[in-house]
């Protein structure tokens, strides 16, 4: 009888073993590439991924302007159990969206709690016809920094023509205002003239603005174009929390008079502190600089200082890693556009 038991027990181990096997990643269309294999060596995180992009094919989206796609789906273990959690984009009336990533992450905290979103999800996967090299767009980048454990956040990548699955490092897509490099005043790419003329404008439209959200961290930009004129303008919040960036604002003013070629961008903060430059900000810049690309000029300067005579200067290129921008997916029409709206073009 115990024998007997004991036959029937290991019976039971086998077919559980087996079941098991069956939902190991060897079963699963998806394969990761080689280089992304180190990064996801836990097979258990593994399956995960493979469940999440397939689950993420089949992820709603409503992208009724781009009509481009951006299906995620993450897993989350919670109580033992695993559940898979999905995000897609829409958009809306002017180019307006809400982004695959950031649905994904507010449906894990409206499903989960804000805690188990920092503690339990490891990565976000998404599903593509074809993986290329863009990271999120900056403010994706802002909502993930603030909302995960984004120093561990994996990015996944399933390429759905031959199911290859790439996996990178959220962390590889910022940049923080330390890491800018730093320089003396005489070896920015502007004369000391016109810094001075960028830092005075900026430091008085730190002055303004509207901060009733934020008690410290105002920050303000001043801009130069290559017409000689300065622009400048303050951070400024509201009810309805549509937050309207400093960077941001001085380039709509530029491109308002037409003047959309930029030689450098300051950013100030409070007198003694290096101010933060928000993704969403850089995602501005990095656009307005592409610009300056398509017309083969220099990529604008982003310079920040700490009030107190001193500098860190980089690029928009260079501190939003693997950004994309309409002159990425629309060259020529940007050339267009920018051909036709040039001062003097409609007269
Ligand atoms: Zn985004």
């Amino acid at each position: 009888m115990t024998r007997f038991l004991l036959s029937c027990a290991l019976i039971v181990v086998a077919v559980f073993a087996l079941s098991f096997a069956a939902h190991t990643s060897s079963d699963s269309p998806w394969h990761l590439t080689p280089q992304s294999e180190a990064l996801v060596p836990d097979a258990t995180l593994r399956v995960q991924i493979f469940r999440a992009l397939s689950a993420a094919e089949n992820a709603g989206t409503d992208p009724s302007i781009s009509h481009f796609k951006v299906r995620a789906a993450t897993v989350i273990t919670k109580d033992g159990q695993d559940h898979v959690v999905l995000g897609g984009n829409t958009e809306y009336a002017v180019p307006e969206a809400i982004h695959g990533e950031s649905s994904l992450i507010n449906h894990v905290t409206a499903l989960y709690g804000a805690d188990t979103t920092r503690q339990a999800l490891r990565f976000v996967a998404f599903f593509s016809q074809r993986c290329g090299l863009s990271g999120s767009c900056g403010d994706c980048r802002d909502y993930q920094k603030a909302q995960t454990d984004y120093a561990h956040l994996l990015i996944v990548c399933g390429q759905a023509s031959d199911h290859t699955v790439r996996v990178t490092r959220f962390s590889d897509q910022l940049v923080d205002e330390d890491k800018f490099p730093s320089v003396s005043p005489d070896s920015l790419s502007i004369t000391p003239s016109e810094l001075t003329r960028l830092v005075d404008a900026a430091e008085q439209a730190r002055l303004g603005g509207v901060t009733l959200f934020i008690s410290s961290g105002q920050t303000a930009a001043a801009a130069l174009s290559y017409s000689g004129k300065i622009y400048r303008a303050a951070g400024a919040d509201d009810a309805a929390f549509h937050y309207r960036y400093p960077i941001g604002g001085v380039l709509q003013q530029a491109a308002t008079e037409r003047d959309y070629f930029l030689k450098a961008i300051l950013v100030v903060g409070e007198k003694g502190h290096w101010p933060v430059v928000n993704y969403r900000d850089r995602q501005y810049g990095y656009e307005s600089s592409s610009f300056n690309r398509q017309t083969g000029k220099p990529p604008i300067a982003l310079i920040i200082t700490d009030g107190l005579g001193n500098y860190r200067t980089t690029t928009f290129e260079a501190a939003l890693p693997n950004a994309f921008s309409t002159a990425n997916f629309m060259p020529e029409a940007v050339k267009e556009f920018l051909r036709t709206h040039a001062p003097g073009a409609d007269k």
